[in-house]
């Protein structure tokens, strides 16, 4: 499993690619089935064995229990002949992602560190609220994209995150939080009614940029959104993106949840800097796609993300261009101001909360909301852009022992 990353090259942060690295098989060889649509279920149901007709219907009732229903035994799925789960439990599993650790925070965020079954971390995190909870779901285990605030970006491990690891999350979440619906409590449509849950939303916020993960977030997704799948409404999923342009229009027509983008500056010169992306894919190309998302209108705005650095991007002068430029664009949007989450060894300081105040009330003047975000998780390093993991962090603990060690064997002059 180490051969699989140890030569993967690491993509220069001006011109990013994706990584369309995948997944070991199962050692088992069996067929995992979380992830897979109810087609692709059948498809499987059909190359094992089973005749067209009993495949299709098998595919839809094995769908509805594994996401509707959190079920992971074939044996209690009751309309499944009896004699036909052994056959089915040699050949498919139904699994999670597997927990090495889970922290909660003194506010009452959780962190988990989960490992897929080709052994690579990375991590999800849920944010309870008074009236909502936010699960904020990884894409990938790491991130090609070097954004310099960012921990994730410097984790050197980087692979796509396959449908059963994204979907994987949501489900596990649903476990953990015992939040699965019970026998009788299925809505008219079968569907899964938010009414007295703890996990209401989800924020593709996590580990990765989604876009460069493309088919693999929307495929879970789709899923997630499915009335007799996970159920949570589009309306409630927001997909952050730090400006991936070419994939946006389709993120819009192919997924259609809501859109945040990690704008963070203003100008040429300092997103350059910061958001290296943005050499590829400029500013105004970035606001260009904003414009033509696809489903955003004054009901669904989009959001774009600024974290707010000490001296770096958050004078008077950058809030009034921010807002020139949204005008500039007839952007239905509002802003979220991140103060900055420190990391160990981060080059940047958050900026002064009279600074962040006064950004924000030059925006609001402008009649665009502009919330500051209030950091959650930060003891347990689970705040946006801390995350990072336990692993990656241990290689480091590694490398600075191998290196004071070196310095102890050095002769003494
Ligand atoms: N890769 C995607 C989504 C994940 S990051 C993206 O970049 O949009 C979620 C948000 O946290 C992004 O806006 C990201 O820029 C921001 N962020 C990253 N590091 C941060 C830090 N140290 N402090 C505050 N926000 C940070
Ligand atoms: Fe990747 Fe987003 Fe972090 Fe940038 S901010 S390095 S795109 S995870």
């Amino acid at each position: 499993m180490s051969a699989d990353t140890a030569l993967m090259p690491i993509p220069g942060s001006a011109d990013p690619v994706t990584v369309p690295r995948k997944a070991q098989p199962r050692s088992d060889g069996k067929v995992e089935l979380v992830g897979l649509p109810r087609e692709a279920i059948r498809a499987a149901l059909e190359e094992a064995g089973l005749e067209p007709r009993q495949a299709k219907l098998r595919a839809k009732q094995i769908f509805h229990w594994i996401y509707n229903r959190g079920e992971s035994d074939f044996t209690a799925m009751t309309d499944i002949a009896k004699a036909q789960s052994p056959w089915l439990a040699e050949r498919f599993a139904i699994t999670r992602p597997q927990v090495v650790e889970a922290q909660v925070s003194t506010d009452g965020t959780r962190k988990w560190l989960l490992r897929t079954h080709d052994g690579h971390e990375y991590e999800m995190v849920f944010i309870p609220d008074a009236d909502r909870g936010t699960l904020c779901v990884s894409s990938q285990v790491g991130c090609t994209l070097n954004c310099t605030f960012c921990h994730t970006g410097t984790m050197k491990l980087v692979r796509n995150l396959e449908p059963a690891e994204i979907v994987g999350q949501v489900m596990l979440a649903r476990d953990s939080l015992g939040e699965w619906p019970k026998l009788g409590e299925h809505g008219a449509d079968g569907g899964y009614s938010q009414e007295g849950r703890m996990l209401t939303n989800i924020v593709m916020m996590g580990m990765g940029e989604p876009l460069y993960n493309f088919d693999n977030v929307r495929d879970s997704l789709k899923i997630v959104m499915d009335g007799d799948g996970l159920g949570l409404s589009k309306r409630r999923i927001t997909l952050s993106t730090s400006g991936v342009v070419p994939m946006m229009a389709r993120a819009g027509e192919e997924i259609g949840v809501n859109l945040a983008v990690s704008l963070h500056a203003v100008t040429k010169q300092v997103r350059d800097e910061i958001v290296p992306i943005n050499r590829k894919y400029g500013i105004e190309q970035l606001l260009q796609a904003c414009a033509d998302y696809p489903g955003a209108n004054n009901a669904r705005r989009i959001t774009f993300e600024y974290v707010m650095l000490k001296d770096k991007n958050d004078s008077d002068a950058d809030a009034r261009e921010l807002v020139r430029l949204i005008k500039a664009y007839d952007l239905p949007a509002k802003v979220n101001l991140i103060p900055f989450n420190p990391w160990e060894g981060s080059a940047y300081l958050c900026s002064d909360p009279e600074r962040i105040r006064s950004f924000s009330n030059i925006i609001f003047a402008a009649g665009i909301s502009a919330p500051v975000r209030t950091p959650r998780g930060r003891d347990i390093d689970a705040a946006c852009g801390q995350l990072k993991t336990a692993a990656e962090k241990k290689s480091r603990a590694q490398i600075d022992r191998e290196a004071a060690v070196t310095a102890v064997d050095e002769p003494a002059s």
